[in-house]
C-alpha cells in the first residue's frame, strides 16, 4: 500500500494565499490589476502533454489569476448585489473542498444532508417562511425561481387534472403568468426554460419605487378565469422595493393562483425586527427564492428554493433510477433541486448562520440598510439626486449627463466599485450595500471618490 497522501503543505499554501488576499481587501484597488486579454494569455497556451506537480500548479495558478481577481469580497464593492464571504463560511468552504461531499442522497453524505436540514430550519425561521415548507439548496436565485415556478406549473396543472411531468405542456390546460413590470430578468429566463415563453407574461404596473401596484394586480387577475402563476418580488434589483406580499398573496389565492416570491436579497428584511414590515405576509406565498451568496455573505454559489407544498416540490423536481434507492420520495436533498450531483451547499450556510446567530443576521441586514442611507445622504449633500426611496440596501443616483463616464472613472480609480443602470429611461449610478465588512468610513471614502470622479469628468 502507498503512503497516504499528505495534503497539509498544499492546502496550507492555498489557505495562506486566500487569507493574504482577504487581508489585502480593505486596501487593495477594487478592480483587477490586469486586463482580460493578459489574464487570458496567462491562463492560456496548449494543454501540456505531461502533468505538473500540485505545488507548482498552485504557484502557476496564483501567478496567472491574482492580477485578474476582482475584490468583490471587499468592503467597498457596491456593484450588482454581490455580498462578501463571512470568515466561518469561507473556512467551511475550504473544508468542503477537502471533504468533497455530494449530498444528492443522504447515504452519499449524511453530514452534507444534515447540514442542509439544520440550516433549512433556521432559514425559514429567520425569513418568516412556514416551518412546513420544503427547501432546495440551489446555485442562485435564478435556479430558485426556476424551481419555484416549476412547482407552480406542476400544481396549477395538477388541479386541472393534468400531470405535466407525464404530458408536458403541449395540449395542457391554459395557465396565465402575471408578474410585476420590474421583475428580475431571471424570472423571464425561468419561464422560458419551463416552456412558457415570455409573451405569456401579463405585466402589472408598479408604483413610484418599483413595487407591484396592488390595484393593478387585482385588475389583471380579474380579467380572466384561468389559474395564474403570480411572480412577486421582495427586493427590486434597482430600487430595493418590496411588493405588498400579504395583499398580493390574498388576491392571488382568491383567484386560485400560485404566488411565487423572488426574494433574492429582499427576503432578508424578514430577519430584522426593524425591517420585517417590508416582507409582511411572506408566509402566505406558495414558493420563494432567496440567495445566500448575496446578503447572507456565503461564498458563491449558494441559494434556496422553498415551497409551501413539499409534495408538489418533489413532484416537480425529483426523479429516480434503479440504482438510486430512496430517491424521488422527498427524503434527500436531490429531490428538491434540478441538479443531481452537487457540492454540500448546506455546510457553509450552516457555518454562516452559526457565526452570525439570529442577532448577527439582523444586525448585518440593518447595518447595510443604514449604510445605504448614509450613501444617499452623502451623495445628496454632494449635489447629486438620489432617485429611489432608500428603504433597503439599494441606492440609485443621477449623476447628470456624464453618468457613465463618472462611473467608469470611479471604477478606474479603485477606491470603490459601483455599476450603472437604466431605470425608467434614466441612466443612473447603482449602489448595493450587502457586505458584512462595510463600515461608515468605507461609505465616506466611496462618496469622496464619486465626488472626485465627477469633478474630474465635468471639470
Ligand atoms: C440577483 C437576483 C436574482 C438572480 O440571482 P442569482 O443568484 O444571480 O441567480 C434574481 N432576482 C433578484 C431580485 C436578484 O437580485
Amino acid at each position: 500500500m502507498n503512503e497516504p497522501e499528505d495534503f497539509s503543505k498544499l492546502f496550507a499554501t492555498a489557505a495562506e494565499h486566500a487569507a493574504a488576499f482577504r487581508r489585502s481587501l480593505p486596501t487593495r484597488p477594487i478592480g483587477p490589476a490586469a486586463d482580460l486579454d493578459s489574464v487570458r494569455a496567462a491562463f492560456g497556451g496548449p494543454l501540456p502533454r505531461e502533468g505538473t506537480p500540485p505545488e507548482r500548479v498552485l504557484r502557476e495558478l496564483i501567478t496567472a489569476a491574482e492580477p485578474g481577481v476582482m475584490a468583490t469580497a471587499g468592503p467597498r464593492f457596491f456593484g450588482f448585489v454581490v455580498g462578501g464571504a463571512l470568515p466561518a463560511a469561507s473556512a467551511a468552504e475550504i473544508l468542503n473542498a477537502g471533504w468533497d461531499q455530494a449530498p444528492f442522497q443522504p447515504v452519499l453524505s449524511p453530514a452534507g444532508a444534515a447540514a442542509e436540514t439544520a440550516a433549512a430550519v433556521w432559514l425559514k425561521e429567520l425569513l418568516g417562511i412556514p416551518e412546513t415548507a420544503s427547501t432546495g439548496f440551489v446555485t442562485g436565485a435564478q435556479a430558485a425561481n426556476t424551481v419555484g415556478l416549476a412547482a407552480a406549473r406542476q400544481h396549477l396543472l395538477a388541479v386541472q387534472g393534468w400531470d405535466v411531468s407525464l404530458k408536458g405542456l403541449m395540449g395542457a390546460p391554459r395557465l396565465r403568468v402575471i408578474a410585476g413590470a420590474e421583475r428580475h430578468a431571471t424570472v423571464d429566463r425561468a419561464l422560458r426554460l419551463l416552456g412558457f415563453g415570455t409573451d405569456l407574461v401579463e405585466p402589472v404596473a408598479v408604483d413610484a419605487n418599483g413595487a407591484t401596484d396592488m390595484a393593478a394586480l387585482e385588475a389583471v387577475l380579474g380579467a380572466d378565469d384561468a389559474p395564474a402563476i403570480v411572480c412577486l418580488q421582495a427586493g427590486n434589483v434597482n430600487t430595493g422595493a418590496c411588493d405588498d406580499l400579504r395583499t398580493a398573496c390574498e388576491l392571488t389565492h382568491a383567484h386560485g393562483g400560485w404566488a411565487h416570491v423572488d426574494g433574492a436579497f429582499g427576503l432578508w428584511a424578514g430577519a430584522s425586527q426593524q425591517l420585517r414590515h417590508l416582507t409582511d405576509g411572506v408566509e402566505l406565498a406558495d414558493s420563494w427564492g432567496c440567495d445566500a451568496h448575496k446578503w447572507l455573505n456565503v461564498p458563491y454559489d449558494s441559494a434556496f428554493a422553498f415551497c409551501s407544498r413539499p409534495d408538489v416540490h418533489v413532484a416537480a423536481m425529483s426523479y429516480t433510477a434503479s440504482y438510486l434507492t430512496g430517491s424521488g420520495q422527498g427524503t434527500g436533498p436531490g429531490d428538491f433541486t434540478a441538479e443531481s450531483s452537487r457540492r454540500a451547499r448546506g455546510i457553509p450556510v450552516w457555518a454562516a448562520l452559526r457565526e452570525l446567530g439570529r442577532d448577527g443576521v439582523a444586525d448585518l441586514v440593518e447595518r447595510c440598510c443604514a449604510l445605504a442611507r448614509r450613501f444617499a445622504r452623502g451623495l445628496t449633500d454632494a449635489g447629486f439626486e438620489v432617485v429611489n426611496d432608500v428603504m433597503l440596501n439599494q441606492v440609485l443616483v443621477d449623476l447628470g449627463e456624464h453618468t457613465d463616464a463618472i462611473v467608469a472613472a470611479v471604477q478606474a480609480e479603485g477606491t470603490c466599485w459601483m455599476g450603472a443602470t437604466t431605470w425608467r429611461g434614466r441612466r443612473l449610478m447603482r449602489i448595493a450595500v450587502s457586505n458584512y465588512a462595510t463600515t461608515e468610513a468605507d461609505v465616506d471614502a466611496s462618496v469622496a471618490s464619486v465626488r472626485r470622479a465627477a469633478a474630474g469628468v465635468t471639470g
